[in-house]
């Protein structure tokens, strides 16, 4: 509630400001156009001609996206599966092939089929209330975890039942590189989505140079550890294990759990930046690597050469933060920053 509030908010302010700034301002300034879809902010920026049409559409696709993808809707590719055990969807196909493939260079770190153990922790959609589950109740549920429950078939997607899916580790990634398509269909060359703090960078800046994106400093609301710069095309995507959480008995509970061992990631990290030239990948492996703790992604980051390369930013309880890549610029106080090799 609190965040529609705030979108309401938000697009009344860029409804007022936006508009009087594009009409004042020459034509080639960016058009920009605030969303409120699977369960976040959204801020959308475009540059060039046709770009209210583009935009227009990149809103529908997103809306398009957020019910097509979200488990709790009657009628999504994910209800079907999760309800009848198959559906024949090219997309969902597609999705569950990558987060397969996901599942398995992470070792498992990433598995959607986690849903079940989602709910039992109050972390599902339309799931009951926050609580620390019985081990029985989560070692029942882990019976049904694991991506060999997933099977596709061209464009039909199978689940066995009752293994239950939960995309919401993928989905941002994934709504960001149809977004993208979309806009360059549109003829755009140059976008930033803005995907609730995740970042999808389209082409590269009009007015040339690197683009400059900030990165968020998990300790303190509004502040930030530092700032990327980077070529176009890319995927700047965070997990964070200080998102969503709650608290029992002065013990703190997040939303990235481990299909492991079917509680909360108890790993090193607080947060997991991941920078990748695909969205489904970079929004998985960034949820991954809270899984995985610092050792486990730098190990998964070095062997990517093989398969799709990122780079990462990672954040650890004690305060380090580890990175991979040229073009970072550290500005956040009470952090040691190192750069892996
Ligand atoms: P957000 O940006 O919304 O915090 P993340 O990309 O960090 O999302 O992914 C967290 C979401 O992914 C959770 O809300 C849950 O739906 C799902 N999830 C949690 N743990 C895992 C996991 N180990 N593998 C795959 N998906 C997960
Ligand atoms: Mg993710």
């Amino acid at each position: 509630m609190r965040n529609r509030a705030l979108f309401l908010f938000l697009a009344l302010c860029l409804a007022l400001t936006g508009c009087a700034r594009r009409d004042a301002a020459d034509a080639s300034a960016p058009r920009t156009r605030t969303v409120f879809a699977m369960d976040t902010v959204m801020n959308l920026t475009v540059y060039g001609e046709n770009d209210a049409a583009a935009l227009d559409a990149a809103e529908q696709e997103l809306y398009r996206l957020d019910a097509h993808l979200a488990r709790g809707t009657e009628g999504s590719a994910v209800y079907a599966l999760n309800h009848d055990g198959t559906v024949i969807d090219r997309e969902a196909a597609e999705l569950l092939h990558a987060s397969g493939s996901i599942a398995q260079a992470t070792g498992g770190a990433f598995d959607p089929t986690v849903a079940a153990l989602l709910d039992l922790w109050g972390f599902g959609s339309g799931a009951g209330e926050h609580r620390v589950p019985t081990q029985e109740e989560i070692d029942a549920a882990l019976a049904n975890v694991g991506a060999k429950h997933v099977h596709i078939d061209g464009e039909q997607a199978i689940l066995d039942l009752p293994t239950q899916l939960d995309l919401g580790g993928v989905a941002k990634g994934y709504a960001g590189g149809c977004v993208e398509q979309l806009l360059r269909g549109s003829g755009i060359t140059s976008a930033v989505l803005d995907l609730g703090g995740d970042v999808a960078l389209l082409g590269s800046k009009p007015a040339g140079g690197a683009w400059r994106v900030a990165i968020k400093d998990p300790s303190t609301e509004g502040a930030y550890l530092g700032v990327l710069e980077t070529e176009g095309d890319r995927f700047i995507m965070t997990s964070g294990v200080y998102e969503r959480y709650f608290e029992e008995n002065g013990v703190r509970y997040h939303h990235i759990l481990d299909p492991k061992t079917g509680y909360p990631a108890d790993s090193d990290l607080v947060s997991a930046t991941v920078i990748c030239a695909d969205g489904v990948w970079a929004d998985a492996l960034a949820t991954a690597c809270c899984v995985l703790g610092a050792e486990g992604s730098l190990e998964l980051w070095k062997s990517a050469a093989d398969w799709v390369p990122f780079d990462v930013i990672l954040v650890t309880a004690d305060g380090r933060v580890l990175y991979t890549c040229d073009g970072f610029t550290m500005q956040a106080e009470g952090y040691t920053y190192e750069r892996a090799a």
